[in-house]
């Protein structure tokens, strides 16, 4: 089931127009879950691992963020996809065709078994995009007719495959060929100990995202403040200076409520960044690099990023404006188990939102309580 859950459209992603065109022609209409995922954050350029079941759209998942990257005025190899098996270059390298066909960007696949001098002399060429497996380009990366210092973005498809025995010295053996500043993208169905260990060698900062586990709140306090509407801003001020932030993601359910928040809590003298969807693509980026990195100690937003989130270093999310069903909460709250960090979550709560609190708490198995005058600084 490749349906959209989140609600997000390509267009959201301010792609390049060609590239949309592309989109739509293969007949794809909304992104699908691991597509919401993973977009948004590979065009920050962030490293990403990322678990997803098969058949959830992981070729488009990488192919339209590298698409998206190339220029194709710069006659250079820009991005390479290493795949396991020569079939899976085939039809990774016919998707990112069809997905790039308004793009002028040439793609070339490369695998053991076939000529290697057809393949030197192709590389005479301009060659955006390569396709192959490590072996067959470790070896023109060795015999330097298949130049990679300009090649900023790695994908490993079949992540976990490509770590086997088999592949994993020329893996290695061919990242020492890219320009040091390269983003890595890791997509795999499984999370065996050679995959974790690649990624902590190296992955800088990897964004995790991880569709196979449910999200949990477990380790989670959640608390609710009934409010009303015109206090919410002396609420949060309050949350602000009792509570230990480490560092905050505060939703609101409108774009323009993001806008007057975030210039509310400037005011009251706290930092804070804030990301929404009708920002350009270019400052989207650079905030969310920029809050991820630590330079700021509060982040308002509305729910864009909100699937699958993992800073790892946000201890405290608020949800200003109360989500809309359970589903919003979860992804807003919620953490993948397997990491098992606390938090806390607190919800300011009106009137009219009474109802759907109750809602929520029940669909979600969970409990939202009153949040206390002193709050336990051990349990997030
Ligand atoms: P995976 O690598 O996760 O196993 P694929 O990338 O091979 O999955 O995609 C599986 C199928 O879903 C393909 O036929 C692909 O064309 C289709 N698909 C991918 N993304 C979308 C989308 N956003 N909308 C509709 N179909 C999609
Ligand atoms: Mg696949």
């Amino acid at each position: 089931d490749v349906t959209a859950t989140k609600g997000n459209e390509f267009e959201d992603y301010f792609l390049k127009r060609e590239l949309l065109m592309g989109i739509y022609e293969k007949g794809f209409e909304s992104p699908s879950p691991i597509q919401e995922e993973s977009i948004p954050i590979a065009l920050t350029g962030s490293d990403i691992l990322a678990r997803a079941k098969n058949g959830t759209g992981k070729t488009a998942a990488f192919c339209i963020p590298a698409l998206e990257k190339i220029d194709p005025d710069n006659n250079v190899i820009q991005v390479v996809i290493l795949v396991p098996t020569r079939e899976l270059a085939l039809q990774t390298s016919q998707v990112c065709k069809e997905l790039g066909k308004h793009l002028k960007i040439q793609v070339m696949v490369t695998t053991g078994g076939t000529s290697l001098k057809d393949d030197i002399m192709r590389l005479y060429q301009p060659v955006h995009f390569l396709v192959g497996t490590p072996g067959r380009i470790l070896d023109l990366a060795k015999k330097g007719v298949c130049v990679l210092k300009d090649c900023s973005m790695l994908i490993m498809d079949e992540a976990d495959k490509l770590l086997s025995p088999e592949f994993q010295p020329s893996v290695e053996h061919l990242i020492r060929f890219l320009p040091a500043h390269r983003q890595i993208l890791m997509f795999s169905a499984t999370f065996p100990v050679m995959v974790k260990d690649f990624k902590d060698r190296y992955l800088r900062k990897p964004y995790i995202i991880n569709l196979m586990d449910e999200l949990t709140l477990k380790g989670i306090t959640q608390y609710y403040a009934f409010v009303e509407e015109r206090q919410k801003v002396h609420c949060l001020n309050t949350l602000f200076s009792k509570l230990q932030i480490n560092q905050s993601i505060i939703f609101c359910n409108s774009v323009n409520r993001v806008e007057l928040l975030a210039k509310k809590i400037t005011e009251l003298g706290y930092s804070c960044f804030y990301i929404h969807a009708k920002m350009l693509q270019d400052h989207r980026n650079r905030v969310f690099h920029d809050f991820r990195n630590g330079a700021c100690r509060n982040l308002v937003c509305t729910d864009l990023f909100t699937r699958g989130i993992d800073i790892q270093a946000v201890n405290v999310v608020i949800n200003f404006d109360f989500p809309r069903n359970a589903e919003t909460y979860l992804h807003r709250v919620g953490r993948s188990g397997r990491f098992g960090h606390l938090g806390l979550a607190v919800n300011l709560i009106t009137y009219e939102d009474r109802f759907n609190l109750y809602r929520i708490e029940q669909e979600l198995g969970t409990e939202i309580k009153q949040i206390p005058p002193q709050i336990d600084q051990t349990i997030y």
